[in-house]
């Protein structure tokens, strides 16, 4: 899944921009989504005492649409939230980078491929939007003797699943409460987005800053296998054409929270995409956008089902903030 999705050269993410042609996010759907979440990190802002500068940080920022969005919204109700912002991209993609760039240019934003690298000692406000499913999984079978991890092999020039014959010994973060499990039952496990989860936690409560994720998921630890490859807005192989299809797994939010809160952040939700986008008042911004644009009524209306509806991505995705401990109540989140 590494491989696939970043090697340098072939990598999925790093040769091609698949936005619209392979899958569509929720900012590419709708403007209201960013503008929401815009006046999200406003409110927040103005609730942590408006700090002169901080850090408005995108992990996997895409073709930057968001943070346009998002930017055009807090510069209309706010301008000194934008003057105050100083924006950081974390994105691994040089074709990207330069969609963001193209995107973004009246903002200055700055660039880095780790979140490490943005300095301490500022307020760091993050958003997450369909980031941490496209890092990459690990997976365990359960066997008669114990657990074993799934692997990839190459086989007469063909890549197939197959298991690793030695079990495997309970190291964190493999899960130890599973003994029960009925064999044959499939543990995913994301290292990597606990690992990214607990000092992006920790630098939040440190700095008296806010993190906001959204992704699909579930809430609560479960078994199954989530790998998925989508091209060109269908499903595919995932072993079929590396490189070539978009890999994710659902996104284990209760793994996350648990990362959040041993860091010392307060973690509020995880809640339904709908739940949070209600909250923040996308009714009220779509009327607004009908009034303004009437001939668009109808696509508005789709957009917004789109985003909300329980059969389309308003269930399935899942929102999750981040604040220091004993800090006002982030909008959006009945804490
Ligand atoms: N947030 C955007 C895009 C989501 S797609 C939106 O909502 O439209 C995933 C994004 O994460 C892409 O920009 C991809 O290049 C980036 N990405 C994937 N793996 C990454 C990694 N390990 N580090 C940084 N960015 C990564």
């Amino acid at each position: 899944m590494q491989i696939a999705l970043g090697d340098p050269l072939h990598g999925y993410y790093i040769s091609r921009d698949p936005f619209g042609r392979d899958f569509v996010t929720a900012p590419e759907v709708s403007q209201i989504f960013g503008e929401l979440i815009g006046l999200f990190f406003v409110q927040a802002w103005e609730d942590r005492g408006r700090p002169e500068s901080f850090f408005l940080v995108e992990l996997g920022p895409g073709r930057g649409t968001l943070m346009a969005d998002m930017m055009r919204a807090a510069l209309k109700v706010r301008p000194d939230f934008a003057r105050a912002a100083n924006i950081i991209l974390v994105e691994t993609s040089p074709l990207l980078r330069s969609a963001q760039k193209q995107n973004l240019s009246d903002y200055s934003p700055g660039w880095a491929v780790r979140w490490q690298e943005i300095p301490e000692g500022v307020p760091l406000y993050f958003i997450a939007n369909e980031f941490f499913d496209a890092l990459p999984i690990q997976q365990f079978v359960r066997k008669s003797d114990g657990w074993h991890e799934r692997m990839v092999a190459a086989k007469n020039d063909k890549l197939k699943f197959v298991l690793a014959p030695d079990v495997q010994s309970a190291r964190s973060p493999f899960p130890t409460d599973r003994e029960n499990a009925v064999e044959g039952s499939v543990v995913e496990v994301n290292p990597n987005a606990q690992a990214i989860m607990s000092g992006i936690s920790k630098r939040v409560a440190l700095s008296n800053g806010v993190g906001l994720i959204i992704d699909y998921g579930y809430c609560e630890p479960g078994y199954g296998n989530s790998l998925q490859a989508v091209k060109m807005n269908d499903y595919a192989d995932p072993l079929g054409e590396p490189g070539k299809a978009d890999l994710t797994a659902h996104v284990d939010f209760s793994a996350l929270l648990t990362s959040a809160t041993a860091a010392g952040a307060d973690v509020c939700g995880p809640l339904k995409q709908a739940a949070l986008l209600d909250g923040l008042g996308i009714c009220l911004r779509a009327d607004r956008l009908k009034l303004t644009s009437p001939e668009c009524a109808s696509e508005i209306d789709a957009s917004v089902a789109r985003l909300t509806d329980e059969k389309l991505m308003g269930s399935l995705f899942k929102a999750m903030a981040l604040s220091k401990p004993g800090s006002k109540q982030l909008p959006g989140f009945p804490c």
